[in-house]
């Protein structure tokens, strides 16, 4: 084994660790990360799908980076600019009307279906307000750490939690509980009666959570699509110039200035690990796919939980209950996502025309009602109509060449599919459904869009399983595991190591696959740096 050539070893160089690596080397640390594919940024890249037509491959539209990442890591002065869509959402709707969701029109729009809807939804965004104030605190810092010894530190940041929460009133810490524990379905329909306006707000409760909007918890992956910003807009998302490989390459600019050595295409086949006995493992460098071994006294990954403890971890070097829970941690977004080069735009029949329009810059949204929604989750969940996927299918299109056109050659556009629900294993695998999968999801825009299938020029479709093989996605999940109670906040990704430690002395996890979880916010990567500088007494630490 060589000696130690850096003090820090980054296993992936997904955005999150890029982070990390990034503040990790601004306290002065040596610092290398090790990215298995042929560029960094994991999920969130730009890259050709067909010739001449880009797109952010995989995640695609920006709200939840967190504006001290965005400052700390000068990703403005690297290029980085973001900009807002028109409005938020449109609903093509069975009955050939439309719904518009955001900017200016949203009261008179949302009364045209409920006069009460209408005035609701002011108190409605006040009270995700109030709660998302305080949670938003709550991202920015390493969750107390529950164990069987007295810590200092965990103790003093049990405290901090509870002083924050103590900000909310009353009727804000009842709020806080709904959204915590109850159902999206159950919360929206105790607000408002009009489908498209549920529909459009519980969408967020759906994405990446192979979920019906009424299974409890569900409401808790609404807050988490709400909690962001774009420009200083709460709330709002927008899109980065470039795709999302601009947020990264930005960050990756930033480690190159900070001394970070950055390798691609090198992909790490095991923690190596230390062992006295009796005492607990302690990982103390890797092995490459490549034959070669690196040594540091300190290793992050960046991957998700399960994929780092069930393959590059031998099982004999974990504690059993650490194996065994980590075979139960919940992964499978349930999400198949494509990415479409088009000839023109797509010509709604709720809004007729191929020229560009405001609702061509939203995200459209087809899906017109819960029900809807979890009748695609029993279809998929259940498999009873076919190998494992909706009959109607939920899709959110996001044409992203029609705010940069960096993406798409001049007249044509590239759009974004991103479609729910699909079983993580369909029944005879992945391989042998992708293209009929790939032509239902097309089909359910040509419903509501007849130009759209004739204007396909050529696609990419992602299933779970390439979503597994081209990111590390375990079961496809875009959070690196489910946003459920059970997998939140101490106990992200387990009971005991949900501070960023791991199972083994000096391994550190800083994906998403810790707190506050998955979505392009750098907090985890930033969280997970602060408490390694703080092991190794190291300053200055990003700012609480
Ligand atoms: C289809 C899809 C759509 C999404 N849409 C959005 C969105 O619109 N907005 C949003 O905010 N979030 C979105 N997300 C979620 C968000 O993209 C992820 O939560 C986030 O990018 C994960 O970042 P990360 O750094 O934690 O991990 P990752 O991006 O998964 O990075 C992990 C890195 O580790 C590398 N790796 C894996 N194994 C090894 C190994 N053995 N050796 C070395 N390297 C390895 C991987 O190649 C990867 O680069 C989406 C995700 C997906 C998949």
């Amino acid at each position: 084994m060589t000696e130690p050539d850096c003090d820090v070893l980054v296993i992936g160089g997904g955005h999150n660790g890029l982070v990390c690596a990034a503040y990790l080397a601004g306290a002065g640390l040596k610092v290398r990360v090790l990215e298995r594919r042929g560029i960094v940024g994991g999920a969130a890249v730009t890259e050709e799908f067909h010739p001449g037509f880009r797109n952010s491959t995989a995640s695609y539209t920006v709200s939840l980076l967190n504006p001290r990442v965005i400052a700390d890591l000068r990703l403005a002065e690297h290029g980085l600019r973001v900009v807002e869509r028109s409005y938020a959402n449109f609903l093509p709707l069975p009955d050939g009307r439309a719904f518009r969701l955001g900017g200016e029109q949203t009261h008179a729009e949302v009364a045209k279906w409920s006069a009460r809807d209408a005035g609701r939804l002011p108190d409605y965004y006040a009270m995700l307000d109030r709660v998302v104030v305080v949670l938003r605190e709550l991202m920015q810092r390493a969750p107390p750490n529950v164990s069987d010894r007295f810590v200092l530190a965990d103790w003093l940041s049990s405290l901090d939690v509870a002083r924050r929460l103590k900000h909310l009133d009353m009727r804000g810490r009842r709020d806080l509980l709904d959204l915590f524990t109850k159902s999206a379905g159950e919360l929206l329909d105790s607000w408002f009666e009009s489908g498209p306006l549920k529909a459009a707000l519980g969408w967020d409760s759906v994405v990446g959570n192979f979920a019906s909007p009424y299974t409890p918890g569900s409401a808790y992956v609404l807050l988490h699509h709400v909690f962001g910003e774009v420009n200083g807009k709460s709330g709002v998302w927008g899109h980065a110039i470039g795709g999302m490989g601009a947020i990264t390459e930005a960050m990756r600019k930033e480690c190159v200035a900070r001394g970070v050595a950055i390798e691609t295409d090198a992909e790490v086949a095991q923690v190596l690990v230390e062992r006295v006995a009796g005492m607990r493992g302690k990982a103390v460098g890797v092995a490459l796919a490549d034959g070669r071994e690196l040594r540091a006294a300190t290793i992050v990954s960046n991957l998700n939980p399960k994929l780092l403890y069930q393959k590059l971890v031998a099982p004999g070097q974990l504690d059993e209950d650490t194996v065994e829970r980590i075979a139960r941690y919940r992964c499978g977004s349930g999400t198949f996502r494509m990415n479409v080069a088009l000839s023109e735009l797509p010509d709604f029949s709720a809004a007729p025309g191929t020229q560009l329009q405001p609702h061509h810059q939203s995200g459209i949204l087809i899906g017109p009602s819960l029900r809807y929604f979890e009748q695609a989750y029993f279809d998929a969940k259940s498999k009873e109509h076919n190998a494992g996927w909706s009959r109607a299918p939920i899709v959110e299109l996001v044409i992203s060449s029609t705010l940069d056109d960096t993406l798409a050659p001049p007249g044509q556009h590239v759009a974004s599919l991103f479609c729910q629900h699909v079983h993580p294993e369909v029944d005879g695998g992945w391989d042998a459904h992708r293209d009929t999968v790939a032509r239902l999801m097309i089909d359910t825009v040509d419903a509501c869009a007849p130009n759209f299938r004739r204007s396909v020029l050529g696609y990419e479709a992602l299933s779970p399983l390439d979503l597994e093989r081209r990111f590390g996605l375990v079961g496809g999940d875009i959070f690196h595991g489910a946003l459920g109670p059970d997998q939140l906040f101490s106990a992200r990704p387990l009971l005991g190591q949900g501070n960023y430690r791991g199972a083994l002395g000096q391994l550190y996890l800083c994906g998403s696959g810790t707190h506050p979880g998955g979505g392009v916010t750098g907090l985890p990567g930033r969280n997970a740096a602060r408490e390694i500088l703080r092991d190794l007494g190291r300053s200055p630490r990003p700012s609480p």
